[in-house]
């Protein structure tokens, strides 16, 4: 996890004169050796969630996570229908969490042009509790139509899920769909619209923004 120990202590700020680590950051309750990063890393964990509401037919959506500084955390509960084994479960997390960490981390860094530049990553945690999200697992049978959402997730999907993780940071689709004939943007080529692991930097803006940083390049 980076951290920029300038960004988290801007709160700091305004301060003038003398300041005392132990005190101002600490509050005076140092006993025995502590972590300066751990402290940093409680400072700047927030967390965040959001309904967005329909644009068309189905197009709700529920955002939640915790952001620590440039680091994105989703806790994800995944409740597997009937007779999907636990050796299933256990390949499709690790199949999932590789595909949407791999999609999403270090597209973008934030940074401002007196902080060092710490590029944005996403973590996806499984939990049996206090998650952010809720997915069922299903297995479509052979020739049935179904089609992941955000809260319902296919054995069979591997790319999409990347798609389906960004609904859950509270980005719309961008695909083409005669049901939502207004949808923009549109025909974009991104993780939002076709699948494919192009993430643009408007999808990193609202985290950028939680934290007074901008969206920078990482190279
Ligand atoms: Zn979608």
């Amino acid at each position: 996890m980076s951290l920029s120990v300038k960004g988290i202590a801007r709160k700091y700020g305004g301060i003038v004169g003398g300041f005392s680590v132990v005190k101002g950051i600490f509050s005076g309750s140092v006993t025995g050796s502590v972590s300066l990063r751990a402290k940093l890393e409680s400072l700047a964990r927030q967390e965040f969630s959001f309904f967005y509401p329909s644009k068309c037919t189905y197009d709700d959506g529920w955002a939640a996570f915790e952001q620590t500084w440039s680091h994105i955390r989703v806790r994800i509960k995944l409740n597997p229908d009937a007779g999907i084994s636990v050796a299933t479960m256990n390949d499709l997390k690790s199949k999932w969490k590789n595909r949407i960490e791999n999609t999403w981390n270090n597209k973008w860094g934030c940074g401002r042009s007196d902080e060092v530049t710490c590029p944005f990553t996403f973590e996806v945690q499984w939990v049996n509790s206090n998650e952010h999200h809720a997915v069922e697992v299903k297995q479509c049978g052979e020739g049935e139509f179904c089609r992941s959402n955000e809260r319902v997730w296919d054995v069979k999907d591997d790319v999409s899920i990347a798609h389906e993780f960004g609904h859950m940071l509270g980005n719309r689709d961008e695909y083409k769909d005669d049901n939502c004939p207004n949808r923009t943007p549109v025909n974009t080529g991104t993780v939002m619209d076709n699948n494919s692991p192009n993430i643009p930097a408007r999808l990193l803006t609202r985290f950028a923004d939680n934290i007074g940083s901008n969206v920078v390049s990482l190279t």
